[in-house]
């Protein structure tokens, strides 16, 4: 207590003097922020507090997936924001339940939860499988497999269901009803499959584990796998889902049907909303007061789904996605083809990486001076994720700057040597 005290009246230091926490930021740190303030966007662009335009090419992560600020969202969520805000879900929501259909049509799922992010979305799913094993089928299943690199969120149990360490250094003790293998390895999955385990959890693309598509091959065997085992096979579209692929759902181009899967990111256009989505005979296992959100759905947020989804139906943005993404895939693989820094250019759809041979950090950097901004994947890949409405000039500029970048590095580093 008197520390507390004696705390409170260093804060307030000497009247007028600058004190260390004049200067610190009030939030945590949890991010390595860049020294950049983006106030407005529109489309492909975004502008700094000081008036500079950039070429957004990773889109909020993975979240603007129209664009910044898309007309037909921004009226819908207008209009939303005149009539009503916010509603418990103890009452009827037509928007919510509009969503919900509209998923359902563009997916093989039937049945909708909705929560407020991916983590949120990823918990949902686990919840659903142990209890749907535990209560519909009255066994004692809840084990959750998982692959190393995957990414899963920063829930305590969706950082336990992540397959990297990094997410869960100094968080113990994890939760139990994990257990991660390397990914492609069937003998060791099959060696963790028990009387207890549940599910089976992955990524089509593992986006923070370094842009990995994952082979359709191994991906189809793996479903058959669960059927055999009586295993749900969860997707965790979050990153993967409304459209960035090429496709609705990345799942879509493997020829499977996961049991259940999650979107996040892109599927309101960037107002925070995730959705665990499954199919008709996992519906008994949620029963009113099993699981809930307090502002999952809400009208805004729903309104704002609704209004992505019909844009994307009536602009055929997924397809749209898939045709820009192989130009901009064959655009990079041309420009790059000749740097021997650049060990691998690939992707799918709209989600790209270009894994390098050394880290890439210092290149991020480079491109926000040169106004184009992007991200990593792990510290060796660059990670483009430009909005699916993003036009091929706007793709070639992207290209050249990134290809020139790239050139001025490694010229830079030879001749440090
Ligand atoms: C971003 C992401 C998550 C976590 O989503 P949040 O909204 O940050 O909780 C989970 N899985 C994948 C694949 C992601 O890309």
């Amino acid at each position: 207590m008197a520390q507390a005290h004696s705390d409170y009246q260093n804060k307030q230091g000497t009247a007028g003097a600058a004190t260390d926490n004049e200067t610190k930021s009030a939030l945590f740190s949890t991010y390595a922020r860049y020294p950049i303030s983006l106030v407005k966007g529109h489309g492909s662009w975004v502008w700094d507090d000081q008036g500079n335009r950039y070429l957004d090419f990773m889109s909020g992560l993975a979240v603007t997936n129209l664009g910044h600020a898309p007309e037909k969202v921004k009226d819908k969520v207008k209009a939303q924001l005149d009539e009503l805000w916010h509603v418990s879900n103890l009452f009827q929501i037509p928007q919510q339940e509009k969503a919900a259909r509209l998923l359902t049509e563009v997916s093989c799922a039937d049945v909708v939860f909705f929560c407020n992010s991916g983590a949120e979305a990823n918990e949902a799913a686990i919840k659903l499988a142990r209890r749907y094993h535990q209560k519909v089928n009255g066994t004692d299943r809840y084990e959750v497999i998982t692959f190393e690199q995957s990414f899963h969120g920063r829930t305590l149990a969706t950082l336990t269901a992540t397959g990297q360490q990094k997410v869960k250094d100094g968080f113990l003790p994890l939760p139990a009803g994990f257990v991660t293998v390397p990914l492609y390895d069937l003998d060791a999955l099959k060696a963790v499959i028990g009387p207890n385990t549940a599910a089976v959890m992955l990524e089509m693309v593992q986006a923070e584990g370094g842009v990995y598509p994952v082979d359709r091959g191994f991906v189809q065997e793996l479903a058959a796998l669960c059927k055999a085992e009586g295993l749900l096979l969860i997707i965790d579209e979050v990153q993967t889902g409304m459209g960035r692929t090429g496709s609705w759902f990345a799942h879509q181009q493997y020829g499977i049907e996961p049991d259940i899967f999650t979107a996040a990111k892109g599927i309101a256009s960037g107002l925070p909303a995730g959705a665990m989505l499954a199919k008709e005979y996992l519906r008994e296992a949620f029963t009113p007061g099993t699981h809930a959100s307090t502002f999952g759905g809400n009208p805004v947020a729903a309104s704002a789904v609704v209004a992505t989804i019909e844009t994307m139906l009536e602009e055929n943005t997924p397809k749209r996605a898939a045709v820009t993404g192989s130009y901009l895939i064959g655009r990079l693989r041309e420009a790059l083809a000749d740097e021997p820094f650049v060990k691998e250019v690939r992707g799918l759809g709209l989600i790209i990486g270009i894994e390098c041979e050394g880290p890439v950090a210092e290149l991020v950097t480079a491109g926000q001076k040169n106004k184009l901004l992007f991200v990593t994947a792990g510290p060796n890949v660059i990670r483009l994720l430009p909005n699916l409405n993003v036009t091929r000039e706007e793709v070639d500029q992207a290209v050249d700057t990134l290809a020139a970048l790239i050139a001025a590095y490694t010229a830079k580093e030879e001749s440090n040597l």
